[in-house]
């Protein structure tokens, strides 16, 4: 017998933190000299002015990329495309960094920090069903099976919109008051099978040394968020995300005589109950969200025969550090004590993915008001934390980090129709970009400033 599960209850309560961006003073408020002040506004000003102006291009490059989208750790001509780029700004670049990423240095006129802005590069094994000129043209072969390659994440309007602000980041740089490190990160959606890949192996070599990093700063766009808005959230906002593996072994027997062994597959079902009860009644929701999921379930092969084993495989979510390793114990506990109780034996592994992703308190109380400057402060807004992962997680764990959210929907549209990421039918309105290229560029200088 071949038991194939879905994912069972996944139990999700989202919550809202304390506002924390109600007592940030509006940068007018801020004491600063006239010359100062009017310096600034005069890089604000170009900021605004190039973004327009090289609004085309950048949705042409982002066209390009999504024509031709290249799967995780083979962004081969993405990273090619972005080095000539920063290269032909005179920004000083590092190619193959964590295989096919680009690291690009600008440094400012003036001495001051280090900022990093980060764009993630890959693509992932969707065939997309999208009616547009540039629908992506690419097969590949994953995991052994045909399948169309797509943008399916909109990883492509990242590298474009920080493509654009480091044209105009590298146009204003008389003026930066430290320097910009550009990252453009491979296989964000996990390296293939056997491979290293991702922020953490960005990490492992030393993106965030010479220059030193102070800060990093991550957009995301969403399809499910309409153009022209910003969303964020301060502390956890996006789940940390590990797999688990629990072996059941019991003792094989003849169906008709269960007493005879020890019914792997009952006491895997006694544990999933288990599992569900680990968050509705043992977890702390209203502290941060946190969730479980069996995706698949396997043991036997016969009707008539109980087996010697069963699998399950999962993932959980977890917004907390502190909450993610009390429910890895007791989801170790449980599982083992159920099967103790049955006189079976669970074995549980459990394989971290990617850590929360945390948006640093006095970072983001820093640069929320220049969000709200630049997106208008009607337009950002604090949103709920998600259970998808991002490993932006692993540059957050190491220096102070600000991860946003920017609207890619179409205007009056409503959010539950429009495809989410992930899927063939995944779109995203290119008039968004714009506000992306100029939240990257004024992050960075006014980090900096
Ligand atoms: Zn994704
Ligand atoms: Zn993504």
């Amino acid at each position: 017998m071949n038991l194939q599960k879905g994912a069972l209850i996944a139990l999700l309560l989202f919550f809202s933190t304390a506002t924390i961006y109600a007592q940030g003073t509006s940068l007018e408020k801020r004491p600063s000299s006239a010359i100062q002040l009017s310096a600034t506004n005069d890089i604000y000003t170009t900021i605004d002015k190039m973004a327009d102006e090289i609004d085309a291009k950048v949705i042409q490059w982002r066209r390009q990329m999504h024509e031709f989208p290249e799967l995780s750790n083979r962004e081969f001509k993405t990273g090619e495309m972005v080095a000539k780029h920063l290269e032909s700004l005179g920004i000083e670049v590092t190619r193959n960094f964590a295989k096919t990423g680009v690291k690009g240095v600008l440094k400012g006129g003036k001495p001051g920090p280090v900022v990093a802005l980060r764009a993630d590069m890959d693509a992932l094994p969707v065939t997309e069903r999208v009616d547009i000129p540039f629908a992506s043209k690419v097969k590949a072969v994953y995991n052994g099976v045909e399948t169309g390659v797509m943008h399916a994440c909109g990883h492509d309007t990242h590298v474009a919109m920080l493509m654009g602000a480091a044209e105009i980041l590298a146009a204003v740089k008389n003026d930066l008051k430290g320097t910009v490190v550009f990252m453009f990160q491979p296989a964000e959606e996990g390296a293939p099978p056997g491979e290293e890949g991702g922020a953490k192996l960005m990490v492992k070599e030393g993106i965030l040394n010479n220059p030193k990093v102070d800060a990093a700063f991550g957009i995301h766009i969403s399809s499910r968020e309409e153009v022209g808005k910003i969303n964020y959230k301060v502390a956890g906002v996006m789940a940390a995300a590990d797999r688990f593996v629990i072996n059941v072994k019991g003792k094989q027997s003849h169906g008709s005589m269960p007493w005879g062994g020890i019914d792997p597959i009952t006491v895997s079902a006694q544990i999933i109950q288990g599992l569900n009860n680990i968050i509705s009644r043992q977890t702390e929701l209203t502290k941060e969200a946190a969730v479980i999921s069996v995706g698949m379930i396997q043991g036997g092969v016969r009707n008539n025969i109980i087996p010697e084993s069963c699998k399950m495989i999962g993932t959980i979510r977890t917004l907390d550090v502190e909450m993610q390793k009390i429910i890895h114990d007791k989801i170790r506990l449980t599982a083992t004590s159920i099967a103790e109780s049955a006189g079976a034996t669970a074995e549980v592994e459990i394989v971290p993915y990617a850590p929360v992703v945390y948006n640093n308190l006095e970072l983001s109380r820093k640069m929320i008001p220049s969000v709200e400057r630049v997106a208008g402060a009607e337009n950002v807004k604090i949103t709920k934390a998600v259970t998808g992962a991002e490993d932006f997680a692993f540059f957050a764990n190491e220096v102070p980090s600000m991860f946003l959210f920017l609207g890619g929907m179409e205007k009056g549209m409503s959010p539950i129709d429009a495809p989410p990421h992930h899927t063939p039918d995944f779109y995203i309105d290119e008039s968004g970009l714009k506000l992306g290229v100029r939240t990257y560029a004024n992050l960075a200088v006014d980090y900096l400033k």
